[in-house]
């Protein structure tokens, strides 16, 4: 096996949009183009219903579908692809900002009817800061939606990347005829009457304005056709792959998920310009890929389902080298060697044991604790990978213990599932107490049922008004030191004993950051 080859070959991505938008029927598409899958339906949605904020029955089957497809591996046309699953509920928004942590790309998903909605904004705003290479796909033009330009006007102003169409609508909704592929230069016809049809309609037309056949096509929308076109070559630049790579620039796709239409032309460009593994930062120094050694983090740890097996599978991407069944690695942060016999693949929805594996890659590793988000296994080296920030939780409330024979169980079990990333906890050094901050209210009830059905503890909680929790430092010690004797009854440690400032309200923040300029209030653990 040739490490080389095995790196350029792969494409570790995930589709990210804002519930609705077509990210699993877009997903499923993808896995039926790969051969993973043979009929549509067999992607399972992870959609909790909004309905469903308190139905545990509903997270339980999340939490069993999320595990079989976290991870999504397939062949296509000479590439392994890997797509990471992103839960589509908001409330579990922390698991998909740290999921793309572990991706070298996104694919973003934008209904045509409803443009760019609040959580592809926030979405968005990660893959900036990690410089993500961004591809977009307009879905649902076999239905009436907004004027194909002011799409990517507003993707641009709400977005903040610089767009260039690849390929463009003829039409929408009753009257969509297909679109033209610019990147491969053959007009795609759509018929709406064969939904479920992995065929080719396509016709090459290697001139547009020169085609004789176009006409008897894409009639009578012609003209309005070749003007768009004109337009479109006048207004945007070429496409430039560097800018898409370096995260400047998003090429973008028309089509209909559902009808399958236009996933093809999107998954082939996708294939050709969409990076391999890239380098990955560490706080010690960068990791190219390339490189011999083992290198890799933990993004996600998945706990079992099973309350009597309390072992967990945690996510590992690979970020250098190979990856072996039964050799001994370094688990940086325990200082200690760890070998696992059954390292588990992700194939499509099926797992299997893995004897090798590569860079953007991402194997699952049985664990019975040794694991929480962001450690890293190496062959020796002292490595911290960096990129994976806590986010200032938005919803916070006091946990107490509701059963004192179980106080034992109860610390345990937040620990633990501190460690999974369901919620952040926080210690007021004022009175001691524990504050559980999290992104959605659904997570304290997932934090109660699971205390009490995986570490028969019992938890109660009690009301907190809190704006935010943001992580405090400064060089001016003098400051530093009279903030703390001011708002002494206003600081709490996180898990890591880092210091946090809870602000009462948006007022009380930005007085205090009027008060005190020399100290630094961040929204991210990592600064
Ligand atoms: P997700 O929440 O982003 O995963 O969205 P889903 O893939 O579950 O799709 C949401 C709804 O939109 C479902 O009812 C889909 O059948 C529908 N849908 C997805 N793609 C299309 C499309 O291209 N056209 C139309 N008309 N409906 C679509």
């Amino acid at each position: 096996m040739d490490l080389t080859q095995e790196i350029n070959r792969r494409r570790t991505f995930a589709i990210i949009s804002h519930p609705d938008a077509g990210k699993t029927t877009l997903t499923e598409k993808l896995l039926l183009f790969g051969g993973a899958i043979h009929v549509a339906g067999a992607v399972k949605s992870n959609k909790i219903k909004k309905t469903a904020t308190s139905d545990f029955m509903e997270i339980e089957r999340q939490r069993g579908i999320s595990v079989a497809t976290s991870v999504m591996g397939f062949e296509y046309s000479g590439a392994k692809i890997n797509i990471l699953d992103t839960p589509g509920h908001q409330d579990f928004a922390e698991d998909t900002y740290r999921t793309l942590t572990a991706v070298d790309s996104v694919i973003i998903v934008v209904d045509c009817a409803k443009g760019v909605e609040a959580q592809t904004k926030k979405l968005m705003d990660v893959c900036r800061m990690r410089k993500t290479p961004v591809i977009v796909f307009i879905n649902k033009m076999d239905r009436n939606g907004r004027d194909p330009f002011d799409l990517l006007d507003e993707i641009e102003k709400e977005l903040q990347i610089k767009v260039r169409p690849l390929s463009w609508p003829i039409s929408m909704g009753s009257t969509f005829k297909g679109v033209y592929n610019m990147f491969e230069k053959k007009l795609n016809l759509f018929f709406s009457d064969d939904k479920q049809r992995v065929g080719d309609d396509s016709v090459e037309i290697s001139d547009v304005f020169t085609s004789p056949d176009l006409d008897s096509y894409i009639s009578p929308f012609t003209a309005t056709f070749l003007e768009e076109i004109n337009l479109i070559e006048s207004v945007y630049h070429n496409f430039d792959r560097e800018k898409y790579l370096n995260g400047e620039l998003a090429p973008v796709f028309f089509g209909s998920a559902l009808n399958n239409f236009g996933v093809q032309e999107l998954l082939n460009c996708f294939v050709k310009i969409a990076p391999s593994p890239r380098k990955a930062t560490t706080e010690e120094r960068l990791i190219d890929p390339y490189e011999p050694k083992l290198t890799g983090f933990i993004f996600k740890i998945h706990a079992n389902m099973d309350p009597n097996h309390r072992d967990r599978i945690a996510f590992l991407k690979i970020c250098s080298g190979t990856f072996e069944r039964n050799k001994p690695y370094v688990h940086v942060r325990l200082g200690k060697n760890i070998k696992f016999a059954s390292p588990n693949a992700f194939m499509a929805d099926k797992k299997s044991i893995v004897d090798f594996a590569f860079p953007g890659d991402i194997v699952g590793l049985h664990d019975t604790g040794n694991f929480k988000i962001g450690d890293t296994l190496t062959e020796g080296e002292k490595l911290h990978f960096k990129g994976i920030p806590s986010f200032s939780p938005e919803l916070f409330r006091y946990i107490e213990n509701a059963d004192p024979q179980k106080y034992k169980q109860l610390s345990k079990g937040i620990d633990q599932l501190m460690d999974e990333g369901v919620a952040q906890l926080f210690t007021s050094k004022y009175n001691g107490r524990k504050i559980i901050g999290t992104v959605g209210a659904l997570q304290f009830d997932v934090i109660q049922y699971r205390l009490e059905h995986e570490y028969n503890a019992k938890c109660r909680y009690e009301p907190f008004n809190l704006y935010k929790a943001c992580w405090i430092e400064s060089n001016n010690k003098a400051q530093l030191e009279d903030f703390r004797k001011r708002k002494y009854n206003q600081l709490a440690e996180d898990k890591h004993k880092r210091e946090v400032f809870l602000a009462d309200s948006s007022y009380s923040l930005h007085m205090a950051q009027e008060k005190f300029p020399d100290i630094k209030f961040h929204f991210t653990s990592e600064f």
